[in-house]
């Protein structure tokens, strides 16, 4: 016998105990009690008087690239977003959120349209690119995005945000902030180029993360935001070492995680890069729990180590580090 309410739902995909691992890049996590698969607006708008009615927590699940999931998994409803239309007219490309980002630059070279280039190989959907402001070699999403639609969850209404309200800086915004705000589309202002030009600057961007490692399995990319750093001495020391100048006092937070001598550093089935030391890794076997203690080890060694503190990049769901 059902519990829950399914009033005005009946042309929703709810499913009851569904496992998240296998919707998350790290393959880690307990089941969700409701998953609900979104293909439009008015779904996401069922999905989330569903979750009220039923006075049950939401959140929102994009490609599950940056997504810590709890062993014991989610008492509330998990909504996939798989809205994925997509139109371009002059260089305005309008997306929905459940687009994937890998797609859509693809979508652009074909269209001769520039701008996405810097995050090709980043996985994941438009929407959680726009909520994490998600980037690379100096460039980021925020940058081409003109306006962003998104639903206040609490009253279900649309809200168009231009891009100056969207609160956008190095992997933060307005959305990561209020949780409340579910992003739905995006517009985004792409310049007109050569197809060619823009093929080759999409190959050469996976090139350098292949060179780099950075496509590595059962992780969520870089666990850690590259902190702001004050030691005028640790900054020396980094611009010696790696022969480049920090980009805004950030220190990535990788070499920190190396300088300390935590490569290759085990927790159970959770494991330190032995590629790239800010991607915690899922050996096979990683729990939720080992994954937690690694990174809180990681933090505690760095900050005894040299003095900074580092900050998940991560999302978690369900649990805290
Ligand atoms: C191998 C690898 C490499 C990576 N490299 C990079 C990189 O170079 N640069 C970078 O920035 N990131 C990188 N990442 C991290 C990840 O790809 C990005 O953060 C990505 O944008 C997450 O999108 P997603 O759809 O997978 O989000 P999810 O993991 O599904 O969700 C992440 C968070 O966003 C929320 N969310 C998702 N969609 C929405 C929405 N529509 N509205 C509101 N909230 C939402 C979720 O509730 C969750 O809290 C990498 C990850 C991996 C696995």
């Amino acid at each position: 016998m059902p519990t829950h309410d399914l009033d005005n739902t009946s042309r929703l995909s709810i499913e009851e105990n569904v496992q998240l691992a296998p919707f998350t890049s790290f393959r880690i996590g307990g089941p969700a009690r409701f998953l609900i698969s979104a293909r439009n607006v008015p779904e996401v708008q069922d999905a989330l008087r569903f979750a009220h009615k039923n006075r049950l927590p939401f959140r929102i699940l994009g490609g599950g690239s940056n997504l810590l999931v709890s062993d014991d998994g989610f008492d509330g409803v998990a909504i996939r977003l798989l809205l994925d239309a997509v139109t371009v007219s002059g260089g305005m490309v309008q997306v929905e959120a459940g687009f994937d980002l890998t797609s859509l630059i693809h979508r652009t070279v074909e269209w001769g349209l520039s701008g996405l280039e810097s995050l090709a190989g980043i996985p994941g959907t438009v929407g959680g690119a726009v909520r994490g402001n998600a980037g690379a070699y100096g460039s980021a999403i925020g940058d081409v995005l003109t306006t962003v639609s998104a639903l206040d969850a609490t009253t279900l209404d649309p809200v168009t945000l231009r891009v100056d309200e969207c609160a956008f800086s190095y992997r933060d915004s307005r959305f990561k902030r209020d949780p409340g705000l579910i992003v739905v589309r995006a517009l985004l202002a792409l310049t007109p180029g050569e197809p060619q030009e823009i093929e080759a600057k999409v190959t050469a961007t996976i090139a350098k993360r292949e060179a780099k490692q950075l496509s590595c399995d059962c992780s969520a990319g870089s666990f850690f935001m590259n902190p702001m750093v004050t030691d005028a001495e640790l900054i020396r020391r980094f611009e010696e070492d790696q022969g480049v100048r920090c980009r805004e006092c950030r220190i990535p937070a990788g070499w920190l995680i190396d300088q300390a001598g935590l490569r290759s550093l085990q927790v159970g089935g959770a494991m330190v890069s032995h590629k790239h030391a800010n991607y915690l890794v899922n050996t096979g076997t990683a729990t939720a729990a080992e994954m937690v203690e690694l990174a809180r080890l990681v933090k505690r060694e760095v900050q005894d180590k040299l003095g900074v503190l580092l900050k998940e990049e991560v999302s978690t769901l369900g649990l805290t580090i």
